[in-house]
């Protein structure tokens, strides 16, 4: 990586950097799709649950009443908005707050309720009248813990009494200070430290701990081994709830290594499929011939809201600089910004004030504007190898089958690029129409 170093003025000659993609960083990913997220994700799936003991019975809720939850803790549900368990709630939640207490390993992706389950479990867990560390969370970074800090906060407005603190670097406690709060979220470094070194934590009196995002822990060096040495220490009366967004073998096996005889929820995730778009190329000679085509594009059809994705920074800036002399709205989204940039820019264009989004790879991912009616590739995603990166292809263009909306897709090819358009052609079994960008009638 080139470095950098500013200039007189302040700013930045990164040239080296912006020929650079960006690289996808799950933790700030995570925090992204925390930031912009506004409700519940839907799945068409059925939860799966393997029971530690299958002869028991297995119960699930409708209501959260039928919890039997305190009183102001349902009310803290209920001002959240909450009026009914989301799909995993309805599963996990009962095994979460049963007596005694069971073991929880629980997969579904983000936005299907797993923090606000744990979350839930916790609250109802704590002894108010006992002041000190009664339940630990361990989050992959500062800012998760931060987020899911504010959840407690937001769940339990109503019980006074019930107190969170952060174990993340930077929140410096002098030793032989006495912890009177019952929650403790923070990150595995600074936790361990705080138990073992510091002695601040007693992790015998834990009696509920999470490691919540472990995906995106067990990709930090470190962790891991770090979050197994916290819960060596903790007491076998003390429940241990796990929650991923995926689960690849990496994730399974450290899960089944730290939490013993666990039952398990998985919610699969809702396929992305290329059915319900409508797929164009142009071909085009360069840059700014694939730029005026765009603008054909832009004026031979109704266009609601549009991301166009780019392969480098230097591309995106180029792009952007163009259509906005050209008098269009349009933001940048692009990965020197910070994680809170990236969400505020996501949240306009939501909003609606800005009709075009442009974007490098740091986008593709996860975050969904329904609004949206067309995807731009302005170059095609191609990885290391120069070989075509299907699975990025996808995630820009394609919709969940049963709520996605129909779309339009334009790939902006040169020339030598379409032998890779063909084998994405090929890969997805899906047609991919060329386009006369003088002559729009083709699609409306
Ligand atoms: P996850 O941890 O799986 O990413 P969250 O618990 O953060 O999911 O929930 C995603 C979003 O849905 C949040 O905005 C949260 O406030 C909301 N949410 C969670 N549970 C419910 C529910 N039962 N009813 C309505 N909204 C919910």
């Amino acid at each position: 990586k080139s470095t950098t170093v500013p200039n007189v003025d302040g700013s930045i000659n990164n040239t080296e950097e912006e020929d650079e993609e960006d690289v996808v960083d799950l933790a700030a990913n995570s925090l992204l799709n925390k930031l912009i997220r506004q409700s519940l994700v839907e799945s068409s799936h059925r939860v799966e649950v393997l029971q530690k003991d299958p002869s028991s019975p297995l119960y699930s809720v409708k209501t959260f009443e039928e919890l039997r939850l305190k009183e102001e803790l349902l009310k803290g549900i209920y001002a959240m908005g909450f009026n009914r368990p989301s799909k995993i709630q309805e599963m996990a939640l009962p095994m979460m707050l049963a007596h005694p207490p069971q073991n929880l390993i629980a997969q579904s992706q983000s936005g299907t309720g797993k923090t606000a389950a744990f979350v839930l479990a916790m609250l109802s867990r704590v002894n108010v009248l006992e002041l000190f560390p009664q339940c630990l969370c361990l989050a992959p970074t500062y800012e998760l813990a931060l987020q899911t800090g504010r959840v407690v906060e937001r769940m339990g407005k109503f019980c006074v009494d019930v107190q969170v603190m952060y174990a993340i670097r930077g929140n410096r406690i002098p030793r032989g200070t006495d912890i009177t709060k019952q929650i403790i979220i923070g990150t595995p470094g600074t936790v361990l430290d705080w138990c073992f070194k510091r002695k601040l934590i007693d992790l015998t009196k834990i009696h509920v701990f999470v490691l919540d995002e472990a995906d995106v822990m067990i990709d930090t060096q470190g962790f891991s081994d770090q979050s197994i040495r916290i819960q060596r220490a903790l007491p076998s009366e003390c429940q241990m709830l796990l929650f991923s967004a995926t689960f690849e073998d990496s994730v399974w096996q450290f899960a089944e290594r730290i939490i013993p005889d666990p039952n398990v929820i998985k919610l699969r995730k809702e396929e992305l499929t290329l059915n319900n778009i409508r797929q164009y190329y142009v071909l085009c000679e360069n840059r700014k011939d694939k730029y005026q085509a765009l603008c054909n594009i832009y004026g031979g059809i109704t266009i609601g809201q549009a991301i166009i994705f780019c392969q480098t920074r230097r591309n995106a800036k180029w792009l952007t600089v163009e259509m906005m002399q050209d008098g269009h709205q349009v933001s940048l989204l692009s990965g020197e910004l910070t994680v809170e940039q990236r969400a505020s820019i996501i949240q306009r264009f939501r909003d609606g004030k800005e009709k075009v989004l442009i974007t490098t790879n740091v986008c593709a991912r996860g975050i969904d504007v329904k609004q949206v009616t067309i995807v731009v590739n302005f170059d095609l995603p191609i990885n290391q190898a120069q070989e075509p990166d299907y699975e990025t292809y996808l995630h820009r263009i394609g919709r969940t089958g049963r709520f996605g909306k129909k779309g339009l897709a334009f790939n902006m090819i040169e020339v030598d690029k379409l032998p890779l358009l063909m084998k994405i052609q090929d890969h997805f079994n899906s047609s991919i129409k060329q386009l006369d960008p003088e002559d729009m009638d083709e699609i409306e």
